[in-house]
């Protein structure tokens, strides 16, 4: 009776090594992304400033958590602190 059992647990692994294998399914290269061609600009920071009688002016509100230094994106209704993420919503 041992030498049945034996051999049906022989015909089981015939079977799933029988198992047709999987297509191989291409996988496509990750590395093929096209690169964007643009390269980062740096910021131009002094852009944001002026010069007034031999001061300099700050034309951007400063962010109120990073302190001076860092300036607020001024947009329609928002105003936003790219560096901390800070935002100002303007209503109206
Ligand atoms: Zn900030």
């Amino acid at each position: 009776m041992a030498k049945e059992a034996k051999k049906e647990a022989e015909k089981i692994d015939a079977a799933a090594a029988a198992k047709p294998k999987e297509a191989k399914k291409e996988k496509k290269s990750q590395k093929e992304k096209p690169k964007s061609k643009k390269k980062h600009a740096k910021v131009q920071v002094w852009k944001l400033y002026d010069v007034k009688d031999g001061k300099a002016v700050r034309k951007r509100e400063k962010c109120p958590r990073c302190g001076p230094g860092v300036f607020l994106a001024a947009f329609k209704k928002r105003k936003y602190c790219g560096k901390c993420g800070w935002a100002l919503w303007q209503h109206g």
